[in-house]
């Protein structure tokens, strides 16, 4: 065999080989609070780190690590991953053999418990480094992403709603806070070393996007004891051990639909659910819920999706009664984030995938990425990453800030320090509002350039993309679900939408000052990338005041109708019903949704760009495209809807009148 002096070929690593996601681990993400919230002051101490660098360098380490496993152990298995899928037999679901095989490896790494703090056997890492992981995890396998999620999140989800609930007790010593005990440990605990699961159970056959439609049962018993009844579908990784169900435990609660004393999301709790007890040895599993089939879907096939019978199963309620809408949104928080990161990984592999189709595939006189269609397409996938990519980390890291601050104001109100408690709740609500700004943003446009990217691969693939061969139609077919679950692309957009006008409802003078501020950019500004974004953010400004102006004078003509001028005021005052008067912002929610992606982004990349001034082309990239798709959803806002408002108008005015 003739000898060789070239190198040997690196090993894969999903890490290494990313240079944008490189930069949020070097430079992109101000790790110094993160560490700081982590750590909870416990620097030097002998199971911590010395000091932020040391905790840096690890979380570095410990990616690298990651990015070579899934690089290595799971992107190669992806194809029978899919093939295999997952079997439901006699009431038990089962990996495939590979998934099964992963998830022994995984475990073996011990990182099910990455972000759960060291007194309850976890690595105290965190969230940001998972959700960085998740990524890397996502470009291997989308669905094996998606099922390893629902280990350390639901770990970390139970200990916060124990925070939240005041049963977790933090004492303060020389090194810190450190953390005593906590309602979920034995649970938590399990699920670090990799022997339980846990799954989130909100969607029932009539309510998944409308919640308040839930009409699983809780009821208490004459001792207090708690029961659940009900049936749940759709349930990811729902064949697990213990699982947090929404249920109705309020049958007449405030807010319902009238006539229906089982409708509202007031009277919705959280319990914990433990839907089978493992025999000892060899003695069998003792059942508290049924497990009653497998989803068949179009792909996502690593991962479990269960529907689930309870049948009074014994149920532990978390939190208040009535709480179970709030507590659950604590925890979808976090869930939208990761979809984000889902969406990705899974955008990495499509592009990749496509060009290194097109750099090999030759067609009319050169390879077909070099035609300059297919070249666009790739330039846009490209950029579209990179700023899914800063509007997410943006969103995990101020989550993440708001939720430890809020940790550490429970544990300083434990400890009688009043001012400390206030001091920390005030820095975590500014945190969270910034989050809850981006946080449906991200997971929307993840989503939904997620389908659009897969669908590309397909396409630059040709015939082949259409056959199993390459793997391009199996993330289109992973792809499809991202816009559905964790809310909807159209949920995210209502909801964005909703806090954005409310927003200015509330406070009208900011919104002045807001536009005023980047209206001055535009003119005033020396750089000339400063004064792009500033004309971006004044246009999406101005498409919000167009829906705002358009909303009020709706309600106004509803109002004035034929009442007396006397009771404009009262009328246009009060009895304000969204399905009614915010229609045309209803209509256009998902335009509104595309500038406020577009904007965000372009924010965020403008600050990288004073502190890296490196990141310029990222940003004139951004823009280039933003620009005219700004320019176009403007003047649709502004020109379209009334033809069709008229006529589902004009349907709902019929249908009343068959009504009676
Ligand atoms: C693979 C998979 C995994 C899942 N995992 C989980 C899980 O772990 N836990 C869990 O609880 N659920 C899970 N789900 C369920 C998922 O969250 C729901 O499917 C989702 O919330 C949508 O609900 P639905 O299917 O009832 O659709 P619907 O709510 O009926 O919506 C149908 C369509 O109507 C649109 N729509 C609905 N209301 C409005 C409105 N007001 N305005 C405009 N458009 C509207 C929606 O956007 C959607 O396009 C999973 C689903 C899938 C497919």
């Amino acid at each position: 065999m003739a000898r060789s002096n070239a190198p040997a070929p690196a090993a894969p690593n999903f890490l290494k080989d990313n240079p944008d996601l490189l930069f949020y681990l070097e430079h992109g993400v101000d790790w110094a609070p993160v560490v700081e919230a982590v750590e909870r002051g416990r620097f030097g101490g002998a199971d911590g780190f010395a000091d932020v660098g040391e905790a840096v360098a690890f979380y570095r380490e410990a990616a690298e690590t990651f990015g070579e496993f899934v690089a290595r152990e799971v992107a190669p298995h992806s194809a029978a991953i899919d093939r295999e899928g997952v079997t439901f037999v006699d009431g038990e679901v089962k990996l495939g053999p590979t998934a099964e095989k992963i998830f022994k490896k995984i475990k073996a790494l011990d990182i099910h418990g990455l972000v759960v703090p060291r007194e309850l056997g976890g690595t105290n890492a965190p969230m940001m480094l998972y959700f960085l992981n998740s990524e890397m995890l996502a470009r291997a396998d989308v669905s094996l992403m998606t099922h390893h999620g629902f280990h350390g999140g639901m770990a970390a989800a139970l200990l916060f709603f124990s925070v939240t609930e005041g049963t977790t007790r933090f004492s303060t010593g020389t090194d810190g806070l450190a953390l005593d005990d906590t309602r979920f440990r034995k649970e938590i605990e399990e699920i670090v070393a990799g022997k339980a699961w846990a799954s989130m159970d909100l969607t029932e056959p009539d309510a998944g996007s409308d919640l308040a439609r839930v009409r699983t049962r809780a009821e208490q018993d004459e001792d207090g004891n708690w029961f659940v009844t009900g049936q749940k579908i759709f349930i990811t990784s729902g064949h697990a051990r213990y699982h947090v169900v929404l249920a109705r435990s309020e049958t007449v609660p405030a807010g319902a639909a009238e006539g229906d004393a089982f409708a509202g999301l007031a009277g919705l709790s959280l319990y914990l659910v433990e839907a089978f007890t493992p025999g000892k040895g060899s003695l069998p599993k003792t059942w508290h819920a049924s497990f009653d089939r497998i989803e068949e879907k179009l792909g996502h096939h690593g991962s479990p999706t269960v529907a689930i019978t309870y049948e009074r199963s014994p149920a532990q309620l978390v939190g208040e009664r009535g709480d179970g809408f709030k507590l659950m949104l604590l925890l979808m928080n976090n869930a939208r984030i990761g979809v984000s990161f889902e969406a990705l990984g899974l955008m990495e592999s499509a592009r990749r995938m496509a060009q290194a189709y097109a750099a090999d595939r030759p067609s009319m006189g050169k390879t077909i990425d070099r035609h300059e269609l297919i070249a666009d397409m790739l330039d846009e996938m490209e950029s579209d990453t990179e700023g899914l990519r800063a509007l997410a980390v943006y969103a995990a890291w101020h989550e993440e800030l708001g939720q430890r601050a809020q940790v550490e104001a429970t544990a300083l109100r434990a400890q009688g320090d009043e001012v400390g408690a206030k001091r920390a709740e005030a820095k975590s609500r500014a945190l969270k509002a910034k989050a809850r700004r981006v946080t449906p943003l991200g997971k929307y446009f993840g989503a939904e350039r997620a389908v659009e990217h897969a669908r590309r691969c397909v396409q630059i693939h040709g015939g082949v993309g259409y056959t199993k061969e390459y793997g391009a139609e199996k993330l289109l077919r992973d792809a499809m679900v991202l816009p559905i679950y964790e809310g909807t692309s159209q949920i995210q957009s209502l909801m964005a939408m909703k806090d954005t006008l409310m927003g200015i409802m509330k406070d009208p003078g900011a919104f002045v000052k807001r536009q005023a501020k980047w209206r001055w950019q535009v003119v005033s500004s020396r750089d000339a990338l400063e004064r792009r974004v500033a004309r971006l953010k004044v246009q999406c400004l101005a498409a919000q005041q167009h829906l705002m102006q358009r909303t009020a004078t709706d309600k106004l003509k509803a109002a004035v109708g034929n009442a007396p001028v006397t009771a404009w005021a009262q009328r246009f005052m009060r009895d304000w019903d969204p399905k009614r008067d915010f229609a045309y912002a209803m209509l256009h929610a998902e335009r509104l949704m595309k500038l406020l992606v577009d904007e965000a982004i372009a924010g965020i990349l403008l600050k990288q760009v004073k502190a890296h001034p490196d990141r310029r082309p990222v940003l004139e990239r951004w823009l280039e495209r933003a620009e005219p798709r700004g320019r176009f959803l403007y003047d649709e806002i502004t020109t379209t809807g009334d033809r069709l408002l008229a006529k589902l108008h004009e349907a709902e005015a019929a249908m009343a009148k068959a009504e009676g």
